[in-house]
């Protein structure tokens, strides 16, 4: 490839809408171009860095018994409604009619349409165990697009569905796909941890994720300093509050006083599961109830509650509000990513015009400033780990908590799908089943994204060679100079011809502004072809990562760049 006809507009301002490294960088470098809020073009580098991803990607999900198919990224309403999630899944889902009037989604996630193929072509126990997957563009409407790729609303994932015939076999297309993703993320050359997660609004059994430590992950991991124990905030609240506290208080055992409804008469009432509830954040004030979070559809949820629970004197918050009680952080599919003291602190301030009275201070909210007319009676299971807790598996250990990038995540889903879409197939013994399921996603866009955090320099990108848009970069220091471009484009023609991903600066620019370019952009090597080295039978290589310039031999300069 020549950069004169390539397309690379790079940026010497970092651009005002850029809050992240990654994010910076991707616009500076000439990678990506936003459309809309979070809706982003990818440019030619920017494109090659994403296919590099998913040929990674590809290459491990075929090596570990996963095959490939497309989807079609509009979703009829139909399946959606038969798994009920046409009415769960809330705002993120973008709706669309048809010019007949008929409910479409844009697919943010594809276990309806995956779980339809499957029912309809798998009818024995001799077809399964099957794992399908596909790399292809999702939309979910975030309430807070940011950081670029990291959180877009259109964006591209890597997801795939395994269908087993019993929970044994299921468990081992999970631990299959848990080593597929290591030797991905390994690949990408990223430093990651697997820790144990919710399965949140998709549901199921269990689940994990695979985090990038960086500084601006929007995703807390807890881990403990003795033992291998390590989890996502949610998750870890959970194992805290199951291992100790619920001992002390179940949902069914907090304060009631009469006429009012604990937990569990929500949780029955929404007809939900009662860890959804759990993790709703209710307030009760002498009277009355308020509930703020309840996961799947927050809006619907909160409307019939305000019914149930003959709510009078209180205002529900409303999207806009909660945005700004939470930071915006949280979303509605589930309170998550902050922690509970700045929340509640929030929160009790927010809710001003009546009294919350009750729990011991620390029991359910920690170090939460109780003001004279606030206390917190009720607030279901919502206390959050925090660093120095004691670690609930090793018992001897205490938490660490640092902040994380969720790259991967995948499930056992179980036969939540099965069940409701009867996905069935005949056994070996003559009887009807349910097929197991396992879903497992990948987003390509936020892998590269963390990539860049993870790897970068006041000067710009470090890529690892794997994701590279380009491995080398052969720079004719002086344009003017015959012999210059001659050796420069002679070893260009050779790194390609060896099958070197190579690419020549040959415009008509300044030794500074290319230079600037190809340290921004990232080029693991770049090869410098200038008029004084030359005449001493020299070129330099100049490696990114290191910073390291060396001198080498001119007739040595493609073996040593291999
Ligand atoms: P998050 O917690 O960050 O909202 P999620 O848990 O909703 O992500 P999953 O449903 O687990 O996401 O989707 C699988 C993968 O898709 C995620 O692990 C992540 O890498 C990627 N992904 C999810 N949402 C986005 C997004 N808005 N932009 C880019 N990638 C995303
Ligand atoms: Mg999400
Ligand atoms: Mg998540
Ligand atoms: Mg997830």
């Amino acid at each position: 490839m020549r950069l004169s006809n390539y397309f690379t507009p790079t940026l010497r301002e970092t651009p005002a809408e850029a809050e992240v490294v990654s994010h910076k960088l991707m616009l500076r470098a000439g990678m990506i171009r936003k459309s809309a809020a979070g809706i982003y073009s990818y440019l030619p580098l920017g494109l090659k860095v994403i296919q590099k991803v998913e040929q990674i990607v590809r290459k491990y999900m075929n090596e570990y018994g996963a095959v490939e198919l497309l989807m079609p990224a509009v979703c009829s309403a139909d399946l959606w409604r038969e798994s009920g999630r046409w009415a769960d899944y809330g705002k993120e889902l973008l709706r669309i009619k048809d010019r007949h009037g008929r409910d479409f989604c844009i697919g943010p996630t594809h276990e309806e349409v995956i779980t339809d193929i499957v029912r309809n072509s798998v009818k024995s126990y001799k077809q399964l165990p099957l794992n399908l997957y596909q790399i292809q563009t999702k939309f979910r409407d975030e309430v807070r697009p940011r950081f670029g790729l990291m959180r877009g609303r259109e964006f591209i994932m890597k997801d795939a569905y395994s269908f087993d015939i019993n929970d044994k076999a299921a468990e081992k297309s999970y631990k299959q796909m848990h080593a597929a993703y290591c030797k991905i993320f390994e690949s990408c050359n990223l430093k990651y941890k697997v820790v144990e997660a919710d399965s949140g609004a998709i549901g199921g059994s269990f689940s994990h994720e695979f985090m990038v430590l960086a500084d601006t992950g929007e995703d807390f991991v807890i881990s403990c300093n003795s033992c291998d124990y390590s989890a996502n905030m949610e998750k870890a609240v959970t194992a805290d509050n199951y291992a100790k506290d619920n001992e002390k208080i179940l949902p069914s055992q907090q304060v009631k006083t009469p006429g009012q409804k604990t937990v569990e008469d929500v949780a029955n009432f929404l007809d939900v599961n009662i860890n959804k509830i759990v993790k709703t954040l209710i307030l009760k004030t002498d009277d009355d109830f308020v509930a703020l979070m309840v996961r799947g559809d927050h809006e619907a949820n909160l409307v019939k509650l305000k019914n149930y629970l003959d709510v009078v004197n209180v205002d529900f918050a409303s999207e806009k509000e909660i945005e700004e009680i939470t930071g915006g952080a949280m979303g509605f599919s589930g309170p998550v990513n902050l922690p509970l003291p700045i929340y509640a602190d929030n929160a009790v301030k927010y809710i001003k015009n009546f009294v919350v009275g009750g729990n011991a201070k620390d029991v359910h909210l920690k170090n939460v400033n109780i003001g004279e007319d606030f206390t917190v009676k009720q607030f279901g299971d919502f206390r959050t780990a925090e660093p120095g807790d004691e670690c609930p598996k090793c018992g001897k250990g205490t938490y660490v908590i640092t902040k994380g990038i969720e790259v991967g995540h995948i499930f056992k889903l179980g036969t939540k799908y099965s069940e409701s879409m009867n996905a069935t197939y005949l056994d070996k013994d003559g009887k009807q089943k349910h097929m197991i399921m396992g879903c497992y996603g990948i987003g390509i866009g936020r892998t590269a994204a963390a990539a860049i955090e993870q790897n970068h320099d006041d000067a710009g990108i470090i890529w690892p060679p794997q994701l590279a848009p380009f491995e080398v970069v052969v720079v004719p220091v002086n344009t003017n100079d015959e012999n210059v471009v001659n050796v420069a484009e002679t070893i260009y023609l050779k790194l390609l011809k060896k099958g070197v991903d190579v690419v020549i600066d040959d415009r008509d620019e300044r030794a500074g502004v290319k230079f600037n370019d190809a340290d921004l952009i990232g080029y693991p090597l770049r090869i410098n072809v200038g008029k004084k080295t030359l005449k001493e039978g020299n070129i330099e290589i100049f490696i990114r990562k290191d910073k390291e310039l060396i001198s080498v031999k001119r007739e040595d300069s493609v073996n040593k760049t291999l």
